[in-house]
């Protein structure tokens, strides 16, 4: 079937077409209603069905494929992989789900996850979805104070935690984070069950609360712990937003759903059949991680690479050479990841034999043509930039080459998932815009399958942050896109990421690719700072790549001099400061919002999401020397 008439049958024949997708997993019981929506914008899907998604991922692969490979957890901050068939992961789980057990946890109850990019991760969260308890899993880069804010929202039963992570060769102790962010949660769990990897130095036990694994892990070894089936729309993990617009959210995924729309994903949109390998680089504290390296791959009865390190340790060429061994068919990645390559030598792509590599996906923020085009030219694949969000748990607006590749557009993540039924909308009368004009991205109820069903423990917030934005009940993305007469949608940032010059309104991410198209640009960000003339005017920060050849000072006129010839005079950056980094999220994406203050000299605000403080200690130092173009 081509993507057309898959879409299609999505949007006119909603029921029969997700009764058909539905499936693809197992069910223990059967659905008695494939949609209800009787409470908008809440929605139930498969209502009365019962299934497991850890049984889906592992238990139903053991007829066909014991010893084929699940899980290949690779770390070069280590230097160890370690390799899981089938079978070697079902009786991980089984154990893990044991050790859970015996430390009293059960169906319903929630069990934050705080742990690197470690096979044991994987096994915690499948474990949790065998006996029914929620994971909540808390990015192990997140501060004390990032997990005590989340350990409040989910009030857990037990806090699973590592000895340390590590990053570019340097060992982070998590421990004094646990107890830290422990000492400040108002509901601490009553266990922390630790994953000791030997990496921490001095590792010191609260006595009755700190729980060692290893010994339990052999205490239970063999063990085998049913299935708890749950019905369709009980929950079965929470995952909080990155932060970036600000207090995060915690959004709640149901079972049954959830499980169709990674099932159909991992086929038609990842191209991934049973047995075939995919390879996201993604942390499994991000909706990436969940649905790409856990539950899609998994179900999908196919290999899942996960990877902990830097893309450019012990080499830049690391990953591709990783493509190359395990003889990956879909890469999946950020766009920050491939700007971070793409200031190296690209001579490291060319020395691996790349010819099972089928596609790149990159997601997470928008992805600039000169890097899609870098990359597109490097690996001489399709390069497939798809868009969404933590709350939509899978692509929103992709293409599907598992259906059928329809052309990529360069700057567009193209045409909507099936289910998903999208509008580009006026933000003041609310009626849909023509083709070409820029409005708010929403999506009409109801969501399809695998999205949000509502915001941790707050319906009412559910409904305020998402579908109280037009007189319509309509889900708003919150983001900024305009459709071209193809149906391709571009998405042009978030909606407060405008700015307002003389009456202008303008994106910050028009800007941002002018000045990337730069041929020595590497990545740019661009603030609207307070102009007492104009409003505001665009001030630009931006890094070079590592030849960048020319002088600061030349190249930023030519940044200057582009803005003005592709977008015009009103756009002209008053101010351009070339700088080494960019303040982002732990997510990789941008913190507009903390460029903003230090250019406006305020105080930058809460940075906890902050991935590295060190470079706002840059952008201060670039605004006090003065900007290398402009006054
Ligand atoms: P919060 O909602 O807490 O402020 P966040 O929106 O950064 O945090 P995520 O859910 O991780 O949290 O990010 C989703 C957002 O990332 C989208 O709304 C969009 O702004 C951006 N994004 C994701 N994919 C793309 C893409 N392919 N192109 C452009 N933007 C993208
Ligand atoms: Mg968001």
């Amino acid at each position: 079937m081509n993507y057309d008439e898959f879409y299609r049958r999505s949007i006119d024949q909603p029921e029969l077409f997700w009764a058909e997708q539905a499936r693809l997993i197992h069910w223990d019981t059967p659905p008695q209603q494939i949609l209800d929506q009787s409470h908008p914008p809440f929605r139930r899907w498969f209502v009365g069905g019962t299934t497991n998604l850890c049984y889906n991922a592992v238990d139903r692969h053991l007829a066909e494929r014991a010893d084929q490979l699940a899980l290949v957890a690779i770390s070069t901050e280590t230097g160890i992989t370690r390799e899981f068939s089938y079978r070697q992961l079902h009786g991980e789980v089984n154990t893990f789900a044991a050790v859970l057990q015996s430390l009293g946890v059960g169906k319903g109850d929630r069990v934050v996850i705080y742990l690197p990019n470690i096979a044991e991760a994987v096994f915690a969260m499948l474990a949790c979805a065998r006996i029914g308890a929620i994971h909540s899993v808390v990015f192990g880069g997140f501060a004390a104070h990032n997990l005590a804010l989340r350990i409040d929202d989910a009030q857990p039963k037990l806090l699973i935690a590592a000895d340390a992570g590590m990053r570019g060769g340097k060992v982070i102790p998590y421990k004094p984070l646990v107890d830290a962010a422990l000492n400040e949660a108002s509901a601490p769990p009553p266990h922390v069950l630790m994953i000791n990897r030997g990496l921490a130095p001095s590792l010191s036990y609260q006595a009755g609360r700190d729980i060692d694994y290893a010994p339990l892990h052999q205490a239970h070894l063999g063990r085998e712990v049913p299935v708890t089936w749950l019905e369709s729309n009980e929950p079965s993990y929470l995952l909080y937003t990155s932060g970036t617009t600000g207090k995060p959210k915690g959004v709640q995924r149901d079972v049954g759903g959830y499980a169709v729309a990674m099932a159909l994903s991992i086929r038609h949109v990842f191209d991934i059949a049973p047995g075939q390998v995919m390879f996201s680089t993604s942390d499994v504290g991000w909706a990436v991680g969940h649905s790409y390296n856990v539950y899609g791959p998994l179900i999908g009865g196919a290999t899942s690479l996960l990877y902990e390190g830097l893309p450019t340790q012990p080499d830049p060429g690391i990953w591709w050479r990783l493509c190359e061994r395990y003889r990956v068919r879909t890469m999946f990645s950020s766009p920050t990841a491939i700007r971070v390559l793409k200031k190296q030598d690209e001579s490291w792509l060319r020395q691996a034999d790349l010819s099972r590599l089928k596609w790149l996906f990159l997601a997470g923020e928008p992805l600039d043509e000169p890097t899609a085009q870098w990359i597109t030219d490097a690996l001489g694949v399709p390069v497939i930039d798809n868009y969404w969000q933590t709350e939509t748990g899978w692509p929103a607006i992709t293409l599907m080459p598992g259906l059928d590749l329809k052309t990529v557009k360069f700057g567009s993540p193209g045409l909507p998932a099936p289910g998903y039924r999208m509008k580009v909308i006026d933000e003041s009368h609310g009626r849909e815009v023509p083709a070409g004009v820029k409005g708010v991205l929403v999506f009409e109820p109801p969501l399809p399958p695998g999205c949000l069903t509502t915001v941790w423990g707050d319906d009412a917030r559910y409904i305020r942050s998402y579908f109280s934005h037009f007189k319509e009940l309509l889900y708003s993305s919150l983001d900024w896109a305009i459709r071209d007469e193809d149906g391709y949608t571009f998405i042009l940032g978030r909606t407060d990421d405008v700015i307002n010059v003389a009456g202008h309104r303008l994106g910050t991410r028009e800007i941002e690719e002018s000045v990337a198209s730069h041929p020595a640009v590497a990545e740019a960000a661009v603030i609207g700072m307070r102009d007492e003339l104009k409003g505001q005017v665009p001030i630009v920060f931006a890094t070079l790549k590592q030849d960048a050849g020319d002088g600061t000072g030349a190249v930023a006129k030519a940044m200057q001099q582009r803005v003005v010839d592709q977008l015009g005079g009103v756009a002209k950056p008053s101010r351009i400061y070339v700088v080494n980094t960019l303040p982002k999220t732990r997510s990789g994406k941008l913190l507009r919002r903390s460029l903003q203050a230090l250019a406006e000299q305020r105080d930058p605000g809460d940075l906890s999401t902050l991935d590295d403080p060190a470079a706002l200690d840059d952008i201060r130092r670039a605004l006090e020397r003065g900007p290398d173009q402009g006054s």
